[in-house]
């Protein structure tokens, strides 16, 4: 844990009892402060209860003598509207920020040269995270990975100059972070995402754009034009920029790093071009969009370890798990290969999992629909031997699939997933692969994309040991 040490003394309104929440209040009660912690839920009450939180109404509190309101990033800070504590602490004029703003300070206090790398963009961020973490650790460095991924920052090892932090960072939290100061920015993509909860395009693309701003030096996608336009102004700026493509688009007056079928490749300014490694072979970095996340971390290893081999960095890529239920390898028998891809909750995630294989998929899909539901992903049906829908998408998914791929309704993912390894190992192919990539959101039968994909590795667990057994 890290003592927040900057509230020493006063009083601390703190809004969003969930893990974050949390770890902020006992963070700023071993730093000295004293709190008033409200949620609208009474089980993260009860939690926080627990932990020995003192909860206050706040809604019925004296704001005058807060020093800070500390907000969880899921509560809305501007759009659709403020939420009534902003307004509050707008009110009496009192700062809101969010864990990573504390985090920060600390980190001006106690190590103001240690190592930050802080992970944004609107698709990859966990991935990219976890790859640099895994890579920084593979050459020795002392590593803590937190933020919007897994452990909250302020339950992470303090801040120390032979300590490098990898934090994954959402919209919400660059917007609660006004000290941010990466050593190194990294920001992958974007395309239109949340944008009830930023109001408009423009105010979500200056917000990823700060953190590059804020940054030392920056690892920036250039793959679509409004993340290219950042890098340019960033590198305008005099802000060091590294560029990224995973399209092999080139990029003349900053140092490249690109993929080219498997391959990564570094173009340094002025210099010729080297093939640094490839991806084949590697299951938990199949597919286009992984390329990109791959060329990111290999960028911020060069910048966060000079003295390293680009190569060995690569090389250290091969030992990557991945991350669960994103195209999660869950298992194999005979020669089926089970996949994972539970969080592929919409049609544009679901379309990186089927453009990873050329054919031979057995896809298992639904739930409750996006607008649009699969018909964007019509050029991949081809790829498709057969799709089984569970979920509430069930009847107008199979009005897109209509006279395009075999389909059957098979409702429940027990019976979808039977269905589908039967017909993948009755199969003529050589390597058939057994999808769950839903395409939808899973609420209509799970609890969320995690029970989900849970469920269905259990399930493939239970198969396979039930081909082991006989
Ligand atoms: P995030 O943390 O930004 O939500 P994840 O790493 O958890 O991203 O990946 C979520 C999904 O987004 C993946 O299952 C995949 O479908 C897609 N994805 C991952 N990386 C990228 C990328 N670089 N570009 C586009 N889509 C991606």
């Amino acid at each position: 844990m890290i003592p927040v040490t900057s509230f020493a003394g006063h009083e601390v309104a703190v809004f969003g009892l969930g893990a974050s929440g949390r770890s902020s209040c006992q963070a700023l009660l071993a730093g000295g402060a004293r709190l008033a912690a409200w949620d609208d839920g009474e089980a993260a009450r009860a939690a926080a209860t627990a932990e020995g939180i003192h909860i206050v109404d706040l809604a019925n509190a004296d704001w005058s003598k807060f020093a800070v309101l500390i907000l969880a990033p899921g509560v809305p800070l501007t759009h659709p509207e403020p939420h009534w504590t902003v307004k509050r602490a707008r009110e009496v004029g009192i700062e809101v920020i969010g864990d990573i703003e504390l985090f920060f300070r600390e980190r001006a206090r106690l190590a103001p040269t240690s190592q930050v790398i802080c992970i944004t963009g609107t698709n990859g961020k966990s991935t990219t995270t976890a790859l640099i973490a895994h890579t920084l650790a593979a050459a020795g460095a002392d590593v803590q990975m937190g933020g919007n991924i897994g452990v909250p920052v302020l339950e992470l090892a303090p801040p120390d100059v032979r300590r490098i932090h990898v934090l994954e960072m959402s919209t919400f939290q660059i917007d609660l972070t006004p000290s941010l100061a990466p050593t190194v920015g990294v920001h992958l993509n974007l395309s239109a995402d949340h944008l009830d909860r930023h109001g408009t395009m423009s105010r979500y693309v200056a917000i990823k754009e700060s953190l590059i701003e804020r940054s030392a030096a920056a690892v920036i996608g250039i793959d679509d034009p409004l993340s290219s336009a950042i890098a340019d102004r960033a590198a305008d700026d005099g802000v060091p920029v590294t560029a990224i493509s995973s399209l092999g688009v080139r990029a003349s007056d900053v140092p490249l790093f690109y993929g080219e079928d498997d391959h990564l490749h570094f173009a340094a300014v002025d210099a010729l071009d080297v093939d640094v490694g490839s991806l084949a072979g590697i299951g938990s970095l199949r597919g286009r969009h992984n390329m990109q996340n791959a060329l990111a971390a290999l960028a911020v290893a060069r910048l966060a370890l000079p003295e390293r081999e680009l190569a060995d960095h690569v090389a250290a890529f091969r030992s990557f798990p991945g991350l669960p239920h994103r195209m999660e390898d869950v298992g194999r028998k005979g020669k089926v290969l089970f996949i994972n891809d539970s969080k592929a909750t919409n049609a544009d995630s679901t379309e990186k999992a089927l453009t990873s294989w050329p054919r031979d998929i057995y896809w298992i899909l639904g739930g409750t629909p996006k607008e649009g539901g699969i018909t964007p992903l019509a050029p991949c049906f081809p790829r498709i031997a057969k799709a089984y829908l569970i979920g509430k998408s069930a009847d107008d998914f199979a009005r897109t699939l209509d006279g395009h791929v075999p389909y059957e309704h098979a409702g429940t993912i027990d019976k979808a997933l039977a269905a589908a390894a039967r017909d993948a190992d009755a199969s003529g192919a050589s390597e058939p692969v057994v999808l769950l990539s839903p395409a939808c959101a899973s609420y209509d039968q799970f609890k969320s994309y995690v029970h989900r994909g849970d469920v269905f590795r259990a399930l493939v667990a239970d198969l396979i040991k039930s081909g082991e057994g006989g």
